[in-house]
């Protein structure tokens, strides 16, 4: 009777649950050796000057070559490895290798994603100015990505940002749209950049409701100062009502993936003069 009742007890769960939390305890195993093993490499989307057309800069995005199961999307490992802390050394290994890509693309800069963890080391500006000073990257072309909801009621990660700026170092909003921030806590907060989430860009349709949150949030960065970067453009249509409405700046499947390093170059190439 009371075997009978266990058993029962277990199917109180999901049991796709069950196997996805398996899947992801295996996933975060593997990853915990993933970067000595070589497995991570990092992949650069071209941020575009809407008005020309021509790269200014690129977003780096980290991928992962699982030997047994192919490429793991980092929408699916990133937030493992932030849970089992792994996250810290592959950012880093992220910023090393991006910065030191970069380092030879002349004019062009590179934004980089930090994860709400990494944002809680003490030594995170540190280990940030020790990569520039390796790998040669002037500070003026290292833009660092934050959402808003890493920073919610994180003074230190706030003290943090100013610390990056005042060496120089810009910070971007990622996402921005998605979180729960309030738009009065966001005036006060240290940024530079913010990159309008993609599902804003999705909905632009030449109608004033489409482009009703993209309008606003072009309106708040100009009282504030910053740049926008608009996210996930897919279409000319959508570059062309960004380019209208005052975006400065765009990234997107119209211009292009996020590429290996040599068919970035072979794009810079063609895109110049
Ligand atoms: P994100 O930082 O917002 O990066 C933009 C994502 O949108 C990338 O997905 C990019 O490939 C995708 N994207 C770009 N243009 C388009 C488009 O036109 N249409 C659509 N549908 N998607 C587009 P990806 O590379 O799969 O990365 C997903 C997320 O994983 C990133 O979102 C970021 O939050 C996280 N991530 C990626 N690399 C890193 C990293 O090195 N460190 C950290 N902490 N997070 C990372
Ligand atoms: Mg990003
Ligand atoms: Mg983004
Ligand atoms: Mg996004």
């Amino acid at each position: 009777q009371a075997k009978h009742l266990g058993t029962h007890g277990v199917q109180l769960h999901d049991p796709s649950m069950i196997d996805r939390r398996a899947a992801d305890a295996q996933l975060s195993d593997d990853l915990a050796g993933a970067l000595d093993r070589g497995e991570l490499h990092v992949l650069y989307q071209p941020l575009v000057d809407l008005a020309g057309s021509r790269p200014v800069g690129v977003e780096a995005l980290v991928r992962w070559q699982h030997p047994r199961l192919g490429p793991v999307s980092p929408a699916q490992f990133i937030p493992i490895a932030e849970r089992s802390g792994t996250i810290t050394s592959i950012g880093l290994f992220v910023l090393e290798t991006a910065c030191r890509q970069v380092a030879g693309w002349d004019g062009l800069y590179v934004s980089v994603n930090l994860s709400p963890r990494q944002l809680q080391e003490p030594t995170l500006v540190q280990d940030v100015l020790d990569v520039l000073a390796r790998t040669g990257l002037a500070p003026h072309r290292l833009v660092l990505e934050i959402t808003e909801s890493a920073l919610v009621d994180e003074s230190a990660g706030i003290a943090m940002l100013s610390e990056f700026r005042a060496h120089g170092i810009r910070v971007a909003i990622d996402d921005f749209g998605t979180g729960y921030s309030s738009l009065h806590y966001l005036t006060r907060l240290p940024v530079d950049i913010l990159k309008i989430d993609r599902s804003f860009v999705a909905e632009l349709n030449g109608t004033p409701e489409g482009s009703g949150i993209t309008e606003a949030v072009l309106r708040l960065s100009q009282v504030l100062h910053l740049t926008t970067v608009a996210e996930g453009i897919e279409t000319t249509e959508q570059a062309a009502e960004l380019q209208t409405l005052g975006c400065g700046i765009g990234q997107g499947y119209l211009f292009a993936r996020p590429l290996p390093p040599a068919e970035l170059l072979e794009m810079l190439v063609t895109t110049a003069s």
